[in-house]
């Protein structure tokens, strides 16, 4: 809990006392405003091959050594650019630019929480899809406001593991799976992140609890990206995670019963397509961020039937 003088910001550096009130500085402030393809989030079970408008502020509520966007998520919003764009804007940019859809992404939507929630609720009104991509570090009842306007959600489980979460980002495990937990309970469409650092959190071990734990209280189709480190931030000492680790954990985490598990930011490997746990047909080949094919037909397997669980475009999806 962040204890804070008049003047000054809280932990993370995005709401400032003043006049006695604590005020979201960033609100309608991004510092960050991209398209970007869905598969980018990563979203792989939602609206393949669609545009998604991302936008950012400054700040974060966690520190993570390895954050690949400390730029601006470990800056306050004084020493960054922003733009003057209010959720109106938003909303009309995505629109104007063909977007199917709103991500809330690259630092964390808790921080610009009210910003995030009200242009969320305007979005859905014009028919765009809203998306969290968060550390799911938040308390149940702002989280659960959030999820009445939120279609979908890529949440970091950046170790199964309180250690981890302590040393390399100044939080806790707990609130992370409770908030995994509560946004399955209000039908939000989870997909799951973990980052696998070279000696932080390359354990087997740890990553077979934490599919088991996925399985248990999330369900076998919720997708696990098993991403690959590079060196960043205050983590420039430690190579790239080794791809054979990241298949194994793959094979794992297929073996222990989740039906859909990729590997990221790897070029080239099967482990980027969607199969059909049924028969194993290929059902969506991809390329990095590219679609390559797509052979759902109303979200099902074209061979077996097989329903796949995501949220699907017009021609591939119920
Ligand atoms: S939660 Fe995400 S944005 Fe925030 S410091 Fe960690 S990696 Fe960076």
């Amino acid at each position: 809990m962040c204890r804070i003088q008049e003047g000054q910001s809280g932990d993370c550096r995005a709401r400032i006392a003043i006049d006695g009130e604590l005020r979201a500085v960033t609100y309608g402030r991004p510092c960050a405003v991209h398209i970007d393809p869905i598969e980018k989030k990563p979203l792989f079970h939602v609206m393949p091959g669609t545009r998604i408008l991302s936008i950012a502020t400054a700040g974060c509520n966690l520190h993570c050594k390895h954050c690949q966007n400390w730029t601006i998520s470990q800056a306050g919003p004084e020493s960054v650019r922003s733009l003057d764009l209010p959720p109106e804007g938003v909303v009309s940019l995505a629109l104007a630019q063909q977007c199917r859809a709103v991500a809330y992404t690259y630092t964390d939507p808790v921080i610009f929480y009210e910003y995030a929630l009200d242009t969320s609720a305007l979005a859905r009104t014009k028919g765009l899809l809203n998306v969290t991509v968060t550390a799911g570090y938040i308390n149940r009842e702002p989280l659960e406001m959030l999820c009445k306007v939120t279609d979908a959600s890529n949440t970091d489980l950046k170790a199964f593991s309180d250690r981890f979460y302590q040393e390399v980002c100044q939080g806790t495990l707990k609130p992370v799976l409770d908030c995994l937990v509560t946004m399955r309970e209000h039908g939000l469409w989870v997909e799951v992140t973990n980052l696998v650092i070279p000696t932080f959190n390359d354990d087997l071990d740890l990553v077979r609890r934490m599919c088991r734990w996925i399985l248990r209280n999330l369900g076998e189709s919720t997708p696990l990206h098993f991403s690959r480190f590079h060196p960043m931030y205050k983590i420039r000492n430690l190579p790239p995670t080794p791809v054979e680790f990241l298949m194994t954990a793959r094979q794992e985490a297929l073996e222990i019963g989740l039906h859909y598990v990729y590997v990221g930011n790897v070029l080239g490997t099967d482990a980027e397509n969607t199969i059909c746990p049924s028969d194993g047909t290929v059902l969506i080949r991809r390329r990095g961020f590219s679609i390559l094919e797509n052979n759902l037909v109303n979200g099902r397997c074209p061979k077996c039937g097989h329903r796949v669980a995501g949220i699907w475009g017009k021609n591939d999806g119920a």
